[in-house]
């Protein structure tokens, strides 16, 4: 047996979201059918999609473009901290331990998603930092092995231009395996005050 056409096509739908399975697409489709409630969400999800705007600098979602941390003078503008995601921006900013600028991937590599570097927003910073626009670039990408990857895909993007910048890696004392966005003021503040130097290859 299968559902009336257009319930099936809120059960693929939901099935696209990151992590939700057949089964939990169709508890959320039937869910959207019993409850009066979500008969707002055609008008929640018009107005996140119109009124969020991507940073043209930082690739960063804000209400406005540039971003508000982009437009702050009073950032480090010199000192750029490379994250996988907004909310890691959320997390770095509530934790208060960097004043410079950002700059957000949009994911990480993995080749289970086929998450490669092409769909990664990495040209603008390589561009920006061969044109000497950074003191220094802190990859603070997940202490997991596709943020592993995808520091180790910047530092040698960056080595490949030529650019002549300070490339630091926040600290391994982060919990292996853990997300940037679920660590405490206290670790992530360890993590920046004793984040290393990577050496820079020279490009052949
Ligand atoms: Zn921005």
């Amino acid at each position: 047996m299968s559902y009336p056409a257009p319930l099936e096509a809120l059960i693929d739908a939901f099935e696209r979201f990151p992590g939700i399975g057949r089964r939990s697409a169709e508890r959320m489709a039937f869910f959207v059918l019993r409850d009066p409630k979500t008969r707002e969400l055609p008008g929640l999800l018009r107005d996140a999609l119109e009124r969020t705007l991507r940073c043209r600098v930082c690739g960063n979602v804000g209400a406005s473009a540039p971003c508000s941390l982009c437009a702050d003078e009073r950032r480090d503008a010199r000192r750029v901290l490379v994250v996988e995601e907004p909310r890691d921006v959320e997390a770095v900013e509530r934790s208060g331990v960097h004043q410079g600028r950002y700059f957000v991937l949009m994911g990480a590599l993995n080749p289970a998603t086929g998450h490669d570097e092409r769909s990664l927003n990495l040209d603008a910073l390589i561009e920006r930092a061969a044109r000497g626009e950074y003191d220094e670039v802190i990859l603070g990408t997940d202490p997991d092995a596709e943020g592993e990857a995808t520091a180790t895909l910047v530092l040698r993007a960056l080595e490949k231009s030529g650019a002549r910048v300070r490339v630091t890696r926040l600290a391994r004392g982060l919990p292996a395996g853990s997300a940037l966005e679920y660590l405490h003021r206290g670790i992530l503040e360890d993590a920046m005050n004793g984040r290393v130097e990577l050496r820079m290859r020279k490009p052949d």
